[in-house]
C-alpha cells in the first residue's frame, strides 16, 4: 500500500485543459474567468456577491477590513481552528479573544458565547465581530449566532474554509442568510481548489464594494465612489490603504472547472464518512456529532480517543503509511498568543479536544480498499 495522505486534491484532465485554455488566451490575470467564477460561485451558494482573492487568509483579512475592524476593537473566534481565523483580526490592529467549543460538535458553543457576551457587556468590551468556524465542514449553529448578533450588536463572519459544499437549514453554506460575510479557501486540501485562493460571500453591496476595493490597493474605477469627476478614461482613485490580494485568471479557470464536480465530490466525502461511522460503531472512540438540518461537507474526518493512547495511535498509523494529522492545536496555546495573557485552561473544552483528536484520511479519491486498510489498522490498535 502506498502512503495515504489525510487530504488530497482531485485534479482531472478536464481541469488541466481549462487551465491551458486560460494560458493561451489574452488574459492571464484580471480576465473574464474571474468574473465568471465569481458569478457561478454566487449562484452556487445563493449569496448575492462573491469576490475571489489570492487565499483564504487574505479573504478573512478583507472581510475584517470591510467590516471596519481596527485598533480598539475586539474580535472573537474559536480556539480550535487554523491560526488564520484570529490572525486576520490582528492584521487590522484589533484584539482577539476566544469562545470555547461544544464538546459534541467541536464548533463554537453558542451558549458559552451568550455567557461571554453578557459578561463583556458589563465591562463595555463587546466584540465588533465574531468569527464562528465550521470545523471539518459542519456548520455552526448560525441561527443562534445571528440572534445573538442582533441582541448584542456585533457582526458575523463565517470561517467556512472547510465547509464549501455543505448545507445548513436547506441553504448552501456561504449563502450568508445568517451572517454578514462568509469566507472560504481554495487551498489544495480543501473541497475545491485553485492552487491558492479564497472567496468572500456577502449579500451587502456596500460590503462587497469595500472587499473589492481593499483587494486591489484601495483603488476604485467606479465614478460613483470618486471624490471628483474622472479626469479622463485613464483615471482611478485610491480611497483607502488596500492590498494586492487578487487571484489570477489561470486560477479562476481551474476553480470554474473544479466547481462543476463539487457536489459530486461532497457526495463521495459523505459516503466515506458513512463508511467510517459504520466501521467504528463498537470502537472506543468518539466522532463529531451530526446536527439536525446540517449536512457536513466533510473536509476532515476527526476522531477522538483516550488521551493516553492518542500519541501512540498517531505513530502506529504513520508507521503504517497512513497520513493522519491533527486539526488543531488550540490557537490561544501558541507561543505567539501566550503574550496576550490567555491562561492555560481558559478554554477547557478546546484543550480537552486537543488531547484526544486525530484526523483520518478524507478525500474524494480515497479508494474503498485504502479506507478499509485505514479502518483495519485503527481497529488493530484499539481492540
Ligand atoms: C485553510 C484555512 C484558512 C486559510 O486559508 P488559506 O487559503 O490557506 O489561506 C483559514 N481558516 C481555516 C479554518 C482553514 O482551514
Amino acid at each position: 500500500m502506498n502512503f495515504i495522505p489525510y487530504g488530497r486534491q482531485d485534479i482531472r484532465e478536464e481541469d488541466i485543459e481549462e487551465v491551458v485554455k486560460a494560458l493561451k488566451s489574452d488574459f492571464i490575470t484580471q480576465g473574464p474567468r474571474i468574473e465568471l467564477f465569481e458569478s457561478v460561485l454566487g449562484q452556487y451558494t445563493g449569496a448575492q456577491f462573491a469576490s475571489v482573492s489570492c487565499n483564504g487568509t487574505a479573504a478573512l483579512h478583507l472581510a475584517c477590513l470591510a467590516l471596519g475592524v481596527g485598533p480598539g476593537d475586539w474580535v472573537w473566534t474559536s480556539p480550535v481552528s487554523f491560526v488564520a481565523s484570529s490572525n486576520c483580526a490582528l492584521y487590522c490592529g484589533a484584539q482577539v479573544d476566544f469562545v470555547d467549543i461544544d464538546p459534541k460538535t467541536f464548533n463554537m458553543d453558542m451558549d458559552a458565547l451568550r455567557i461571554k457576551l453578557e459578561q463583556a457587556k458589563k465591562k463595555n468590551r463587546l466584540p465588533k465581530v465574531v468569527i464562528p468556524v465550521h470545523l471539518a465542514g459542519l456548520s455552526c449553529d448560525m441561527k443562534k449566532a445571528q440572534q445573538l448578533s442582533k441582541e448584542f450588536g456585533f457582526k458575523l463572519i463565517e470561517d467556512a474554509c472547510h465547509a464549501i459544499g455543505g448545507d445548513y437549514l436547506g441553504n448552501k453554506v456561504g449563502s450568508c442568510k445568517y451572517s454578514d460575510i462568509a469566507v472560504t479557501s481554495f487551498h489544495p486540501v480543501k473541497n475545491l481548489t485553485t492552487g491558492e485562493g479564497g472567496c468572500c460571500f456577502t449579500n451587502s453591496s456596500e460590503l462587497h464594494q469595500k472587499i473589492c476595493m481593499y483587494r486591489s490597493h484601495g483603488i476604485t474605477r467606479d465614478c460613483e465612489q470618486m471624490t471628483e469627476p474622472k479626469h479622463g478614461p485613464w483615471y482611478y482613485q485610491q480611497l483607502a490603504l488596500g492590498f494586492n490580494y487578487r487571484i489570477t485568471d489561470i486560477q479562476a479557470a481551474l476553480g470554474l472547472s473544479q466547481l462543476k464536480r463539487l457536489d459530486e465530490n461532497i457526495a463521495v466525502r459523505r459516503q466515506i464518512a458513512e463508511r467510517y461511522r459504520k466501521n467504528f460503531t463498537d470502537l472506543p472512540l468518539r466522532m463529531q456529532a451530526e446536527t439536525e438540518g446540517t449536512q457536513s461537507a466533510y473536509h476532515l474526518f476527526i476522531i477522538q480517543v483516550e488521551p493516553e493512547k492518542r500519541k501512540a495511535l498517531f505513530l502506529h498509523m504513520r508507521e503504517a503509511e497512513i497520513g493522519v494529522n491533527l486539526h488543531y492545536i488550540p490557537i490561544h496555546t501558541q507561543p505567539f498568543y501566550q503574550n496576550m495573557d490567555f491562561a492555560n485552561g481558559a478554554f477547557a473544552n478546546s484543550e480537552h479536544y486537543y488531547q484526544r483528536a486525530i484526523s483520518l484520511p478524507m478525500f474524494p479519491r480515497l479508494s474503498n480498499e485504502e479506507q478499509q486498510y485505514v479502518c483495519d489498522t485503527l481497529k488493530k490498535f484499539l481492540t
